[in-house]
């Protein structure tokens, strides 16, 4: 093959879920049966590169300084979602059970992967609860030991003895794959469920 062709197929490899043979399918697609779509391809990735990036106050995708959601004053302020990253933001949104805000925390506690607190968004997350903006967290965190750790965290060392509720969601959620993989009825239930984590 040529250097051009082998490159953009190693480029798309690298992308998450794809092996080679998609990766494969999608360079013959954009380059030879629907070249008309490569430019508008190039040029909705730029346009999305250059204008999305992180919500300042929760961590959602945002084309401004605070994203769609944050800025619906039809939301219950008060009440904070956490969540290891964006797309389990969405499989949440997408199951309508939740009206509240959210706290995006770009992942959790490991330190076996050398993820301390510093590298997680628990700073603005540490604001609201100080500032007393939020009366409700609802941790939506996976099952794994390291979501219980980052829970485990988020009680001792943001809440402390702030007056805020804190509430766990995880019980009943597929093992492994967390918020993200799993359906709506599963999430609504999960919500409903809640439990609290407070000590007692
Ligand atoms: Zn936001």
């Amino acid at each position: 093959m040529t250097p051009g062709y082998d490159q953009l197929v190693r480029a798309l490899k690298s992308l998450p879920g794809l092996g080679f043979r998609s990766a494969e399918r999608i360079a013959l697609h954009l380059l030879v049966e629907k070249k008309e779509k490569l430019g508008q391809m190039v040029e909705h990735l730029q346009s999305a590169g250059s204008s999305i990036g992180p919500c300042k106050s929760c961590g959602n995708l945002s084309e401004g300084d605070e994203c769609t959601i944050c800025l619906d004053t039809d939301r219950e302020a008060e009440t904070v979602c956490v969540v290891e990253r964006v797309p389990d933001l969405f499989a949440i949104e997408r199951s309508s059970a939740y009206c509240g805000l959210y706290h995006v925390l770009q992942g959790k506690l490991s330190p076996l992967r050398g993820i301390g607190p510093d590298q997680l968004n628990f700073s603005t997350l540490k604001e609201k609860v100080v500032n007393g903006q939020t009366n409700e967290l609802i941790l939506a965190l996976g099952n794994d030991l390291e979501s219980e750790a980052t829970c485990n965290y988020i009680q001792d060392e943001i809440v402390g003895n702030y007056q805020v509720k804190v509430s766990r969601i995880g019980f009943g959620l597929p093992s492994g794959g967390g918020v993200t993989f799993a359906d709506e009825m599963t999430l609504k239930n999960a919500l409903e469920s809640r439990r609290s984590m407070d000590s007692n």
